[in-house]
């Protein structure tokens, strides 16, 4: 058994002009690829061989945490993106929102605030606690919140490699246009 890179659910140019064919052909078609062909070779005679990501989320540290990790956060994010994208959530995830943060626009601020304020590399997600509430969370590198007893609902990725070719260092203007082609269906669906 091998990890295989999942096929996007819309083509490359899809996103344009808020996330460009090239930053696709690069973050999915390069990068994401390079995680799974890394994790493949690492789990090889390893107890993980046959481990699904979240296990390996869990339990791996290294170079196969690193790996399986990057590969499991790509993968949620870019399936959570949408040339026809939901703008807003509504029902019960809207309410959670709305308890959490006092509103949607408050809480659009507080998320593109944590990722604009992330040191270096990494993720900023939307997380359900064990109690049910919603959070923010930043993490470093390749963190997942599964680790740590969350359950995702959304992340962002704030590597530069996300952004660099469409607004080089401008990576709050990447955070508005990843606003742009997120779809709430998707998210409403996880929560
Ligand atoms: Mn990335």
């Amino acid at each position: 058994m091998s990890f295989e890179l999942p096929k996007l659910p819309y083509a490359n140019d899809a996103l344009a002009p808020h996330i460009s064919e090239n930053t696709i052909n690069f973050h999915y078609g390069k990068h994401h690829k390079t995680y799974v062909d890394k994790l493949n070779g690492l789990v090889k005679g390893t107890e993980f061989e046959n481990a699904d990501l979240e296990t390996i989320i869990k339990k791996a540290d290294g170079g196969v945490f690193n790996n399986g990790a990057q590969v499991w956060n790509h993968t949620f994010y870019f399936e959570a993106l949408s040339p026809k994208a939901k703008a807003k959530p509504e029902g019960k995830l809207l309410e959670a929102v709305e308890k959490t943060f006092g509103s949607f626009d408050q809480f659009i601020e507080d998320f593109s605030n944590a990722g604009a304020t992330l040191f270096g590399s990494g993720w900023v997600w939307l997380v359900k606690n064990s109690d049910g509430a919603l959070e923010i969370m930043q993490g470093a590198n390749a963190e997942n919140p599964i680790k740590d007893g969350y359950t995702p609902i959304l992340t962002m990725d704030v590597w530069e490699h996300a952004y660099y070719l469409d607004t080089q260092n401008a990576r709050p203007k990447y955070i508005e246009n990843f606003f742009k082609v997120l779809d709430w269906r998707i998210i409403e669906n996880r929560f």
